[in-house]
């Protein structure tokens, strides 16, 4: 695909779920992970203050589920052991319903941070990525991430990849803190906190909703699209299907003196 007006590139800003990882790792991996796991983690940490406060607020979306009409799993606070299996019970009903909601969203993530962590957990990124990851570093442009899960979680997935450590590539890691996905005003609020103007990056996506807010934020934007095979016609001239395609030029031998300036 034609690149001719990336001329001023400098930064790769990079979804994560369907674009560097495969939407699969958080459906066949980290929720069922999330689901095996609550019961064991809520009973080694139910009495810390943070994960109480998370329980309590597990109950009042359960009442709200309720009201709503959406049949959750009924919740029972006659004791602390029925507390701890109502709340295990309505993680598990609501990672089924694939919620969004920040208490499980927060939750979920203190438990991977524990797979990870003792390496029952590894984050899973398309074989182009480490190697795009070393070639853009090569040719000195800057790598950031942005996606809804939590700055934490980014690290931990980059982290952990079998193949190696990528986390030594990767500048900023970005979150819904700093905005969501669909706005605009989030991906200039990530220029000017990177002290770079927006059409220096390059923001590639699985989501078109999101690539269209990054392009009107006034970024170079293109949509990474996964689910065809490399071989197969582009849906549009926009879109990509691994990430060779951006910037596939090697550093060649007589531009090691961009890493010696004083040469
Ligand atoms: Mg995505």
């Amino acid at each position: 695909m034609s690149s001719a007006n990336w001329d001023r590139v400098r930064i790769l800003l990079l979804d994560i779920e369907g674009t560097t990882t495969p939407i699969d790792f958080v459906y066949q991996t980290l929720f069922p992970y999330a689901s095996r796991n609550v019961e064991s983690f809520l009973r080694r940490h139910i009495a810390e203050p943070e994960v109480a406060a998370l329980v309590t607020a597990l109950k009042a979306q359960n009442g709200q589920d309720h009201e709503a009409g959406l049949q959750p799993p009924d919740w029972q606070d006659s004791s602390n052991e029925m507390r701890l299996r109502s709340a295990v019970a309505y993680t598990q009903w609501l990672i089924t319903n694939d919620s969004k909601g920040t208490p499980l969203k927060s939750l979920q993530g203190k438990i991977w941070r524990g797979g990870f962590a003792n390496g029952e957990l590894h984050g899973e990124v398309y074989p182009d990525i480490p190697r795009a990851f070393t070639r853009w570093r090569m040719q000195l442009r800057e790598i950031c991430i942005y996606s809804s899960g939590s700055a934490l979680a980014q690290q931990q997935v980059f982290r952990t990849v079998i193949s190696g450590d990528l986390t030594s590539h990767i500048a900023g890691f970005f979150d819904t803190q700093t905005g969501i996905k669909t706005a605009p005003q989030s991906y200039k609020k990530i220029a000017a906190l990177r002290g770079r103007e927006p059409e220096e990056f390059l923001f590639i996506s699985d989501a078109a909703a999101e690539v269209e807010a990054a392009r009107i934020a006034g970024m170079h934007s293109v949509l990474c699209d996964r689910s065809t095979p490399a071989s197969a016609q582009r849906i549009s001239s926009e879109s990509i299907h691994t990430f060779d395609e951006i910037f596939p030029e090697q550093p060649r031998f007589d531009q090691e003196d961009a890493f010696n300036p004083a040469k």
